[in-house]
């Protein structure tokens, strides 16, 4: 058990890292380039070849990001390799930690949950990087890596809910954002849909397409949030059942996938409160 709390210290110190580099190197001004950068960076983490931009290398702090960003991805690897067996206990205990959080927030401000059918880390990064920026008062008060090796929403259901798993096949994302809306007494539970329909759309199309898209649909997610939380002071979970990830398919043509590889960003669902 005291690995499990190790290793979750660890992989949310990462996370935490990872945003505070990009808040103090990158500020362009320009949001959409912000977003390039970040799905950039993790792009070439998990690749380790360039998508958009063969520049990040001649700046040395953003190569330092992807430096950071690389390593990050090895300890999300090694624990799927070697803490297998542990991947439920892990996931409740970054579960556990999130809902401490949200104890500690007064009354007064309504709770919501959102769960996103496979937002990626760079998006939830990118998220939690424009609200530090834009809101300088503001410090995010919990963001988090959850593995889910499968990569896949059935596996994520199994980590949450491997009881009700057995008892129902039939259990939707929309039946545990409210089980995690019950637990935190939420006010409303949200399904953001818009990510997986377009990872099951995009086939062989260009890398800007894809990201351009990611980058409309993120800022969506964004705005929601922000109407959540300036229209009714709201605290706000976002959750991700699994990631994504681009694919190259020849000829300068991508595709989008979610998928079981332990070295790619499909593994990773996001937790944050903001
Ligand atoms: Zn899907």
């Amino acid at each position: 058990m005291d690995d499990i709390l190790e290793v979750t210290s660890l992989l949310i110190n990462e996370f935490h890292g990872l945003l505070s580099m990009l808040t103090r190197y990158i500020g362009f001004g320009d949001h959409e380039e912000e977003y390039k950068v970040i799905f950039e960076i993790f792009y070439q983490a998990a690749h380790r070849e360039p998508l958009l931009s063969t520049n990040l290398h001649k700046d040395a702090r953003l190569l330092g990001v992807l430096q950071y960003a690389r390593k990050f991805l090895d300890h999300v690897s090694e624990v799927i390799y070697e803490h297998n067996a542990d991947i439920h206990a892990l996931a409740q205990e970054m579960l556990r930690r999130a809902y401490m959080v949200l104890a500690e927030v007064p009354e007064s401000n309504p709770r919501y949950v959102i769960i996103c059918d496979g937002m990626s880390v760079a998006d939830a990064i990118y998220i939690a990087y424009r609200l530090r920026k834009e809101y300088k008062e503001y410090m995010e008060l919990f963001i988090t890596p959850l593995i889910n090796p499968g990569g896949i929403t059935e596996t994520y259901k199994f980590i949450l809910e491997p009881h009700s798993y057995f008892q129902s096949t039939s259990l939707t994302l929309k039946d545990i954002a409210r089980k995690i809306a019950e637990k935190v007494h939420a006010k409303d539970a949200i399904v953001f849909r818009g990510y997986d329909e377009t990872i099951h759309r995009l086939r062989n199309v260009h890398a800007t397409d894809i990201v351009d898209e990611m980058y409309k649909l993120t800022s969506r997610l964004y705005s929601k949030i922000i109407q959540l939380k300036n229209g009714f002071s709201g605290v706000v979970m976002v959750l991700s059942d699994h990631g994504y990830d681009v694919i190259e398919r020849g000829m300068g043509l991508y595709e989008m996938k979610h998928f079981w590889r332990p070295h790619f960003l499909s593994v990773i669902a996001s937790l944050l409160i903001v």
